[in-house]
C-alpha cells in the first residue's frame, strides 16, 4: 500500500525533468496548482511557459489536468493555448482515461508531473501512469491543500522509516 505514494521519479524543479529517464511515454499530463505556477497566479509566467514550450519542442503532447476549478483551469490553460482537463478529482483513476481519450494514446504513453502525493502521485499510481513528483513550486498552498500537506508529511515520515522515499532526495535520473 506504501508503494502507492512513491513516485517514479522525484525532481526537485520542473527544469530537472530533462534528466527523468522515460521510456515510450509521449504524453505529458501536468498539474497546474504549485507544480507550473502558484495557486492564486492566473495565468502562466515565463517559467511556466519556458518549461511547457520545452515539452513540446521535445515531441511530447502536453495536457493540463487540475483539480481546481473549471473557470481558473480554462483561463491557465489558455494563456499557453493547451487542452485541460478541469475539476480532475485526482487521486480518482477517471481523469486518466479522459486524458487518454483526449490524447488518443494509452495509459502507458502518459506521464503525469504534480507536486502531491496525496492526489498526483496516489492517483497516477491507482491507474497504472508514470508519476514524476516535483517540488511544490512556491510554498504557499490552497486550504485543502494545506491539509493535504499535513497529511503528507506524515505519509513522507512513514515512506522514510520503511526507506522507500526520502524528501530532498531526487531519483529516476538519466545520470544517477
Ligand atoms: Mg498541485
Amino acid at each position: 500500500m506504501w508503494n502507492l505514494f512513491v513516485p517514479d521519479a522525484y525532481i526537485g524543479d520542473l527544469m530537472m525533468f530533462d534528466q527523468v529517464a522515460l521510456s515510450k511515454q509521449r504524453v505529458i499530463a501536468c498539474d497546474i496548482d504549485n507544480t507550473l505556477i502558484a495557486h492564486d497566479v492566473d495565468v502562466a509566467d515565463e517559467r511556466a511557459k519556458r518549461f511547457l514550450a520545452y515539452l513540446q519542442e521535445r515531441g511530447f503532447q502536453v495536457i493540463l489536468v487540475s483539480n481546481n476549478r473549471k473557470a481558473r483551469v480554462a483561463r491557465f490553460a489558455q494563456s499557453v493555448s493547451l487542452p485541460y482537463v478541469a475539476f480532475a478529482k485526482k487521486p480518482l483513476p477517471l481523469v486518466f482515461h479522459q486524458i487518454k481519450k483526449k490524447m488518443h494514446c494509452q495509459m502507458d504513453e502518459i506521464v503525469l508531473i504534480g507536486d502531491q502525493l496525496l492526489t498526483d502521485v496516489l492517483g497516477a499510481k491507482l491507474a497504472h501512469v508514470f508519476v514524476v513528483l516535483c517540488d511544490p513550486a512556491v510554498k504557499r498552498d490552497l486550504v485543502y491543500t494545506k491539509c493535504n500537506r499535513q497529511i503528507e508529511k506524515w505519509i513522507c515520515a512513514r515512506l522514510a522509516k520503511k526507506q522507500l522515499f526520502h524528501k530532498g532526495e531526487y531519483y529516476g535520473k538519466k545520470n544517477l
